[in-house]
């Protein structure tokens, strides 16, 4: 497979047009065209040499992701189904802005972007690991969801636009669609460079929120990385006991091996982390788990993310009362921990991640 020109920096660019005698002005022409103008073709690139256009196609590809299903709720929460070039599906979320969940209040759109094709993970409320791992995204598919998304907001009518007159509608990125980023460990960081570079999206790195279900070596070896991203852990569970329940991932790595990563994490970062910790009736939900989360946050400095499940077809489990998560939240604000209890935006369109996904292939499936 030729490389796609998504996939690389701008060092590695200039590099190759060094070979190829070009001037380093080219690379700043290209770039622009790539990810100011978000071109789609070769032959839209009017301001480079028609010979060099031709050395570029015949070297790399230019891939564009297909849109191949569209929802979008209410609320203006927007999620995108994309057809990858070999056929694959995978799901990017466009969420308006919510001020409490994990920027500033100038923040304005923030986009929920897939690493993985399926996961390996499993977790057992999920619908992205329900059909296993099929492969790892490319650097330049992670990257390409912004791209998409920007084009897709550019193409609008103002009338429906988000923000008729914003340029750009994706001010913050959160990995948490489907799959497990830091499985995808050097994909993601190199699509994340690009996507936080000056020349490539321009998006801060502190807008930039990783999410993971506990892979305790790569959270350490996140914490060493330039770049200042924010962290957020799956964590759904305080004690061994709930989440070896519903997170296979804990037998290999347990809140202590899981903790140590991340007070190291914090430690170098000196930044606050967040847990996930999504409410499922009768597993996690009870007030007796209000104690053990609430010294796990204060310990890691951490703050606390509740999200009513949302529910997936085909799995038994189902949302707590909005009282009993009412009630959960109350008692940890009352145990001194910073919580938040999110409404879920897009609970209508499927949007907890992998869904729309599932439900296309299990459709093509039928229809076969
Ligand atoms: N693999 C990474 C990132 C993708 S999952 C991780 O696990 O962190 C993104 C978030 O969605 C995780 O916190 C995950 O636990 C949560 N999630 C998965 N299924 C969900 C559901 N049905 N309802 C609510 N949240 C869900
Ligand atoms: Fe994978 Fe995250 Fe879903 Fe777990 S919650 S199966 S790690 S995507």
């Amino acid at each position: 497979m030729p490389t796609d020109i998504k996939s690389l920096t701008r060092e590695e660019l200039e590099a190759q047009f060094k070979t190829w005698g070009e001037p380093a002005f080219r690379v700043t022409q290209l770039l622009d065209w790539l990810y100011a103008r978000r071109a789609t073709t070769w032959e839209a690139m009017s301001n480079l040499p028609k010979a060099l256009r031709g050395k570029l196609g015949e070297t790399y590809t230019l891939q564009i992701l297909g849109l191949a299903r569209k929802q979008g709720a209410h609320d203006t929460t927007q999620k995108f189904l994309w057809q990858l070039a070999d056929g694959a599906f995978i799901e990017s979320v466009l969420i308006p802005a919510n001020p409490a969940l994990y920027g500033e209040a100038s923040d304005r759109h923030t986009l929920c972007i897939s690493t993985q094709v399926g996961c390996a993970y499993g977790c057992r409320f999920c619908a992205s690991g329900l059909d296993g791992w099929k492969r790892n995204l490319g650097v330049h598919e992670i990257v390409e969801q912004i791209l998409a998304v920007e084009r897709w907001h550019a193409a609008q009518p103002k009338a429906e636009s988000l923000e008729p007159t914003a340029n750009r509608v994706v001010n913050n990125i959160v990995v948490m669609g489907m799959g497990e980023p830091l499985a995808n460990y050097d994909n993601l960081i190199k699509a994340l460079k690009i996507l936080n570079a000056p020349w490539g999206a321009g998006i801060g790195a502190r807008k930039i929120t990783i999410s993971t279900s506990g892979l305790a070596p790569q959270i350490r070896k996140l914490a060493v990385e330039p770049m200042q991203f924010r962290l957020a852990i799956s964590l759904h569970g305080a004690t061994d006991e709930v989440r070896n329940r519903i997170m296979p991932v804990n037998k290999k790595y347990p809140l202590h091996e899981l903790t140590g990563a991340c007070e190291d994490y914090q430690k170098v970062k000196g930044r606050m982390i967040t847990l996930e910790y999504i409410l499922i009736a009768g597993i996690n939900d009870s007030l007796e788990q209000t104690r053990p989360l609430a010294t796990l946050a204060k310990r890691l400095y951490a703050k606390v993310n509740l999200i009513p499940y949302n529910k997936v077809e085909g799995l038994p489990w189902v949302r707590p009362a909005d009282e009993v998560c009412d009630r959960f939240h109350a008692a940890l604000e009352k145990l001194d921990v910073t919580a938040t209890l999110r409404r879920e935006k897009g609970g209508d369109i499927d949007a907890a991640c992998g869904q729309l996904r599932l439900k296309t292939e299990r459709e093509l499936a039928e229809s076969k």
